[in-house]
């Protein structure tokens, strides 16, 4: 690891002290138990933190509850100025931040430093959108009125975040959540806990340099029972949860038992339709960059590849080929195309699902295994596997979190893509690639694609943050990031001013005295 620069990096990170569990930054009281991080890379003990017992949650939930009073007084522009501070401390620190992400999640180092990449480009949207939280304002139908809406800050924000974007989600949420003046609790994944601490230090420090409150920024270290504080507790008014279906649907529940909010952003089973149209050469490289990229680790990895009968056997081969030239090792070394999972259980569901698929009648085109030997002592590393497959199979129809495609061939009509590409219960991502005009807009219609992110030409994963993010169906609906993604950190309120000496009512009603 030391060849890397980790030790370096933590360093800059002002993780110095992590192996004694009490790498505590400020508006961080946690005194529980000690969670270990290892990373996926070479199996290393990186550091330890205390999780957030039941004591520590309430002190957190006061702090985040006192400093909101503060923060949504403020102006939102000056706010904005606050989230360009911190902002900045992202670009300086970005190379060790990105190191640290690569290390404790496993992903490449160029996707280490594109995720802090998107916290830069969503904390300048941030910026720019703290001088346009916009409201509309209406035509009243009673004279001598002027009726608005307009948005206030809702509160405090409770974000749950899974391990395979373990920065990037929270700044998704965080930079406008905070551009709309709310206080934000974060409990981010068990898997990678050393990289929320470094997030949580910086942001600390910018809010503290400016004089302002402690607890506009919180973090809560450990596992669902920590996650599970904020979700029954009705003093968080929205919970923004990433993470699996099965989480979503727990989570869900508890805070509609309590009439809250809920923002989730679940699994997906993203889908590349690929027509007799396609370019091929595209298609390829999208594909693999698709199924193969973060070790097939994100919500909007390529699962299926539903590809026409005429050009079927040609694109198998060509994808078959990609995987030869595929290099599976350590992610800090920019040679590497494929990194570790995340741990040992996912290689478990990774082995669960080749060999499933086998039992239900699929046929293996490329060969899974996992590696061992040198470089691959974490027991982490996998070889990405193609399976051919049906897409009614049970294994099909799950999202396995690892590098398996399943590729099927369908007939006919773009229609009975769609089928197939529909016909799962997740909506998240989904693409076509075609030359043909006709097609990509049916793709695109009604009548097309019903996932929350339906793209032309290029492949299901790596989405801006300049549109809003997330699905459809058991994906669970929400939407982050860009568009107007803000609205739901914040309040909505409808204002009718009267100016005249009358009370005329609406609807034109009588009442008089
Ligand atoms: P996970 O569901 O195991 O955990 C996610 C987070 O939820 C963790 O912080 C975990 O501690 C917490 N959690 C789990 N159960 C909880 C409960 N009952 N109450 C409160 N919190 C609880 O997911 P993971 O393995 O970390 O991440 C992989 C999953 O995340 C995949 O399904 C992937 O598709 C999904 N994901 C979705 C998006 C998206 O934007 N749609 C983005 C990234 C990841």
């Amino acid at each position: 690891a030391k060849d890397f620069g980790i030790d370096k990096a933590l360093k800059d990170l002002g993780l110095t002290d992590i192996n004694n569990g009490t790498s505590t930054g400020k508006d961080f009281f946690s005194n529980g138990e000690i969670i270990e991080s290892y990373s996926p890379v070479d199996g290393s003990l990186i550091g330890k933190v205390k999780a957030t017992t039941k004591e520590d949650y309430e002190k957190v939930i006061t702090t985040a509850s006192n400093g909101f009073k503060e923060w949504r007084t403020m102006p939102a522009p000056q706010r904005g100025e606050v989230i360009r501070q911190f902002n900045d401390e992202l670009r300086r620190l970005k190379e060790p931040l990105g190191k640290l992400v690569s290390f404790e999640m496993g992903k490449s180092y160029q996707e280490g430093l594109g995720e802090v990449q998107e916290m830069i480009d969503i904390c300048d949207f941030a910026v720019g959108l703290s001088r346009q939280l916009h409201g509309l304002t209406m035509h009243s139908e009673r004279p001598g009125h002027r009726m608005y809406e307009q948005y206030h800050p809702l509160g405090v924000v409770g974000i749950i975040s899974a391990f395979n974007f373990p920065v990037a989600v929270w700044s998704w949420n965080t930079a406008l959540a905070w551009a709309c003046g709310d206080a934000c609790i974060w409990k981010g994944s068990e898997k990678t806990p050393l990289t929320s601490v470094a997030c949580q230090n910086i942001a600390a420090r910018v809010f503290s340099e400016n004089g302002l409150p402690e607890g506009i920024s919180c973090l809560i270290t450990g596992d669902y029972k920590v996650g599970e504080m904020m979700t029954h507790d009705e003093r968080v008014p929205l919970v923004s949860a990433t993470g699996s279906i099965r989480m979503g649907k727990i989570v869900a529940q508890a805070v509609a038992a309590r009439l809250g909010k809920s923002l989730l952003e679940l699994g997906g089973n993203n889908a590349i339709i690929v027509t007799p149209d396609a370019n091929i050469k595209n298609t390829v490289i999208g594909a693999v960059f698709g199924a193969v990229g973060t070790c097939g680790q994100r919500c909007t990895s390529t699962r299926r590849l539903i590809v026409h009968e005429d050009v079927y056997d040609k694109v198998k081969d060509s994808i078959v080929d990609a995987y030869k030239q595929l290099r599976i090792g350590n992610p800090l070394d920019e040679n590497n195309h494929v990194g570790p999972l995340i741990d040992k259980d996912a290689v478990k569901n990774y082995q669960h699902a080749l060999d499933k698929v086998v039992e239900e009648g699929g046929k293996i085109l490329v060969e899974g295994g996992v590696l061992e030997g040198e470089g691959y002592e974490s027991g982490c590393y996998v070889k990405p596997a193609i399976a051919e497959a049906e897409n009614h199979f049970e294994i099909v129809q799950h999202e396995t979190f690892a590098p398996v495609l399943y590729i099927m061939k369908y007939k006919g009509d773009l229609e009975n893509a769609l089928d197939l590409q529909n016909g799962v219960k997740q909506g998240l991502s989904s693409a076509i690639m075609t030359n043909n005009l006709r097609e990509a807009e049916r793709f695109l219609s009604v009548e097309g694609s019903d996932c929350g992110i339906a793209n032309v030409n290029i492949g299901t994963s790596g989405a801006e943050i300049g549109g809003a993010f997330g699905g459809e169906k058991e994906t669970g609906g929400g939407r982050e990031s860009g568009s107007d993604a803000w609205k739901i950190y914040m309040r909505r309120q409808t204002n009718t001013i009267n100016y005249t000496t009358e009370l005329p009512l609406a609807q034109g009603i009588k009442f008089d005295l």
